[in-house]
């Protein structure tokens, strides 16, 4: 009988499924996708065989929902020989974006941690309801293997309560479980591992401050492989400026909004999280194009840039200080591995904290961790692609094989 070396990662949202499948012996992908639009008349899949070195096949048409999708998937890793029903299948993984504070590391999915999945469902009503569909499906696809949730929040569990609460009355908080939860758990995870690895240390033994700046950002400080703060909170909402998202506010700017403005909660809620950050400052989410307008002396680009980068220097100079010592700044997803300018400024002016970057080494474009700060510079800067569903199924498979 074939060893089962290989691990399914899933990753469903509201209207997608993400999916890749890795060989674990030597953490290769066999093949990844993406089903977007579900429930839209036009659905789009996309599917590439990477052990063959084959080609994208894109199907569109209607794919009605979740089980759709999961069967589409898996109609087309069966076309590639790659079959659900493999023997060498182990176990399939799930992102879950909340998992409160009960889980804490990767967990079997059963009946009653699928219930208290849902029990999270209102402090994360856009997420937590998607990846409980996405395992059900799966359940049904493979009642027999293991289902393996693994948690955006499970990394920052380590918070000290001190940093974990806010400052306000604690029956009421604890009646609705407000607290900060922190998210993007599992590239802190892999980020900050593999920087403490660049810099030829265990993890144990590096302090590194990680900034995931994707479309959603946050930062983590991170003592000796253990995350001590982090940016995000209750919800994503809280921390650093967005592609879409405010980051943080004055709370007293939603009394204000409803009493003044007379905006309902569910339009402020719109406004806070998909019509503010970088896109409601200057109309672009994507940073490339902001920098591009920037450089045609757009002065709303050039504002919106600013805010942003003011806030990671802010939030960079608060980790500095919880954490008392700092070895690495790690710049990781879409915006911290590809922009430059934004690596730049976000450094620009932290000499006194030891912070440099060189500026032929920032403009090196690459897919490998790597050091940007000057040689013999007290605190190392890196770019580290960071890897989700690797980090995912590595958690997966210590698991199942115990
Ligand atoms: P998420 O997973 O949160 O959707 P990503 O980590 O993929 O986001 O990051 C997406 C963002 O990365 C884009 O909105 C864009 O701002 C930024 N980005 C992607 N490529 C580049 C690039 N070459 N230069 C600058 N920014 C980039």
């Amino acid at each position: 009988m074939t060893a089962a070396t290989r691990i399914l990662v899933l990753n469903s949202g509201s209207s997608s499924v993400k999916y890749q499948l890795l060989d674990m012996t030597d953490a290769s992908r066999l093949a990844v996708g993406l089903v977007e639009r579900i429930g839209e008349p036009a659905s789009r899949f996309t599917h590439t065989p990477l052990f063959t070195g084959g080609e994208t096949r894109v199907r569109a048409g209607a794919v009605a929902d979740h089980a759709a999708a999961l069967e589409a998937v898996a109609d087309e890793l069966a076309a590639d020989g790659l079959g659900l029903d493999s023997p060498e299948l182990a176990a399939i993984g799930h992102r879950v974006v909340h998992g409160g504070l009960m889980f804490t590391a990767p967990t079997v999915v059963d009946d009653a941690v699928l219930k208290e999945i849902e029990r999270l469902v209102p402090v994360a009503p856009l997420h937590n309801p998607a990846n409980i569909t996405g395992i059900r499906t799966a359940q049904q696809l493979r009642p027999d293997l293991p289902q393996v949730a693994v948690f955006d929040t499970a990394f920052h569990t380590t918070m000290p309560e001190y940093a974990a609460r806010y400052a306000i009355d604690v029956e009421t908080a604890d009646a609705h479980r407000i607290r900060r939860y922190g998210f993007h758990g599992t590239s802190h995870a892999y980020v900050s591992r593999r920087t403490a690895a660049l810099l030829g240390k265990a993890p144990a033994d590096v302090n590194v401050i990680v900034l995931h700046l994707g479309n959603g950002a946050s930062a983590s400080a991170v003592a000796g492989g253990v995350c001590v703060d982090t940016s995000m909170g209750l919800t994503p909402l809280e921390g650093l400026v967005m592609g879409t998202r405010s980051g943080d506010t004055d709370p007293a700017v939603i009394f204000h909004l409803s009493r003044v403005a007379g905006m309902s909660v569910d339009e402020i809620d719109v406004l806070l999280n998909k019509k503010s950050g970088l896109v409601g400052l200057c109309g672009d989410n994507d940073m490339r194009e902001i920098v591009r307008r920037i450089d045609e002396g757009d002065e709303s680009a050039g504002l919106a840039f600013a805010i942003y980068v003011q806030r990671l220097k802010k939030y960079i100079g608060a980790y500095a200080a919880v954490l008392g010592r700092v070895d690495a700044v790690a710049f990781t997803a879409g915006v911290g591995e590809n922009s430059a300018p934004v690596r730049e400024a976000a450094v620009a002016g932290l000499e006194l904290l030891g912070l440099a970057v060189d500026p032929g080494l920032n403009a090196v474009r690459s897919d490998e961790a790597r050091l940007i700060s000057p040689a013999h510079s007290r605190v190392a800067v890196a770019v580290v692609p960071t890897d989700e569903e690797l980090e995912i199924a590595q958690q997966v498979y210590a698991l199942v094989n115990g």
